[in-house]
């Protein structure tokens, strides 16, 4: 992998991938420049209110592997349960997987800060925040509009667009090759962030769950501070919700007593990205900007970190930078494409599968299957938060499982 050492690359977008995938390339010898548009680092990792993040064994993995596993655990908070709360006003336990398996709930901005830091004591690596990219080309060239009115153009060896779901480099990719169809495609799901804290009856190590069908709220422990509570709503296509139809689901759940519009933050709506291409010559997107999707398995954020070692491991393997980014869409599409489609079917059970009572009477038998069969029959959520087996083979080991179940539960009724 001598062609990496020196090689400059640039990284435009300092979140999440851009930062894991920064730091990797400047520890293999590349000289890295990674951009962000933000204004400066404190927009990045500030106090501003920001929602959590959960992560499980594949986001640890990987910062494990970058020297920060430690420090995220003791920022974070490590939950085993989650309480799901009915509309009669009962609320029921459940572990989330075997024994000691669980997940952690950490900020946003406390994730973001530790990369960032660990980002600043690479030494070839320049960080540059207010810097947009305006345009990129296959061969490297790549236009900077800076936030003090410049604007530069520059040459690289390779250029990675880590800039998230809107991602320009994904368009600029497009525009090059027309044949490239990529599209950030709306889901008809909406979200925000309630700013004010539980009551006590919600403090501790638990994720809480409000099944509201078409809607959810959800809520994530934190170390210090407030809960983070999430509303979304599913409006099915139509008209997107204002501020008072979200207090309205709110109040309806019995969830922050109380509350007005201005506790409420944007109203967002989800979008997943569609791109029949990932890479063009030495231009690569990466993280949100090549496979966004529904955060409903809570993995894009352990994507994104994963997304860092399976390119790595392809630069490692090839012997230039276009060989090595089809290799990295080769390994990771189809995987992604699998992820996609389980979080996509997941909004179901959190809107109103997990309290519905067929469905609980399946994930009793399927509890009680795993028992007797260690190593399978796992929900789809504990499957791809507690294995590292890949998203497809926990996707069809669930489906053939599904179909199990389907098998005995009849032969119970034929009985
Ligand atoms: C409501 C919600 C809840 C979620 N919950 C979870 C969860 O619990 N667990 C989980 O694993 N994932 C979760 N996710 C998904 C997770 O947030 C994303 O998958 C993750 O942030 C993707 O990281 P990224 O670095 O690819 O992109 P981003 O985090 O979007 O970062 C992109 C960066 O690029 C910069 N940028 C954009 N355009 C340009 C440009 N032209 N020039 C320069 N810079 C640019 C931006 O300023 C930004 O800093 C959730 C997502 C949502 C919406």
């Amino acid at each position: 992998m001598s062609w990496v050492q020196g090689a400059r690359v640039i990284v435009i977008g300092a979140g999440i991938s851009g930062l894991s995938t920064s730091i990797r390339l400047a520890r293999c010898g590349a000289v890295v420049r990674l951009v962000d548009m933000r204004g400066d680092p404190s927009a990045i990792a500030g106090n501003h209110p920001s929602f959590n993040l959960t992560l499980g064994v594949r986001g640890m993995r990987v910062l494990e592997a970058l020297g920060i596993g430690g420090a995220v655990r003791r920022s974070a908070v490590f939950a085993l349960e989650r309480c799901l709360h009915r509309t009669d006003g009962t609320c029921e336990h459940e572990r989330y997987g075997r024994a000691d398996e669980g997940i952690y709930s950490i900020r946003r901005s406390a994730l973001l800060g530790e990369l960032l830091s660990l980002a600043q004591q690479e030494s070839n690596i320049e960080l540059q925040f207010g810097a947009r990219a305006t345009s990129a080309s296959a061969d490297g060239l790549v236009g900077l509009s800076c936030a003090d009115g410049s604007n530069e153009t520059a040459e690289f060896d390779a250029v990675i667009g880590a800039d998230g779901v809107n991602s320009s480099v994904r368009g600029f990719m497009s525009q090059l090759a027309p044949s490239v169809l990529s599209s950030a495609r709306p889901t008809g799901i909406y979200y925000s962030e309630i700013y004010v804290g539980l009551g006590a009856e919600c403090a501790g190590p638990l994720v809480h769950i409000w099944p509201r069908s078409p809607s959810f709220l959800i809520s994530f422990p934190n170390r210090s501070g407030p809960t983070t509570v999430l509303v979304f709503i599913d409006r099915k296509g139509a008209q997107r919700p204002s501020k008072a139809d979200v207090l309205r689901v709110a109040r309806a759940a019995g969830v922050g007593s109380g509350l007005v519009e201005a506790d409420l933050g944007q109203i967002a709506q989800l979008r997943t990205v569609q791109s029949s291409s990932w890479s063009s010559g030495r231009l690569v997107v990466i993280g949100d900007a090549a496979h966004a999707i529904v955060p409903f398995l809570g993995q894009g954020a352990n994507a994104a970190l994963e997304d860092s070692e399976v390119l790595l491991k392809a630069i490692k393997e090839a012997a230039d930078w276009t060989s090595a980014f089809e290799r990295f869409e080769l390994v990771r599409r189809t995987e992604m494409d699998a992820l996609g489609r389980m979080a996509d079917r997941h909004f179901d059970e959190l809107s109103g599968g997990l309290v519905d009572p067929d469905r609980r009477q399946r994930t009793r038998l399927r509890a009680k299957l795993s028992v007797d069969n260690p190593g399978s029959f796992r929900s789809t959520y504990n499957a791809v938060a507690f294995t590292h087996s890949s998203y497809l083979a926990a996707e069809q080991a669930y489906q053939e499982e599904e179909a199990q179940i389907d098998r005995l539960l009849t032969q119970g009724r034929n009985r």
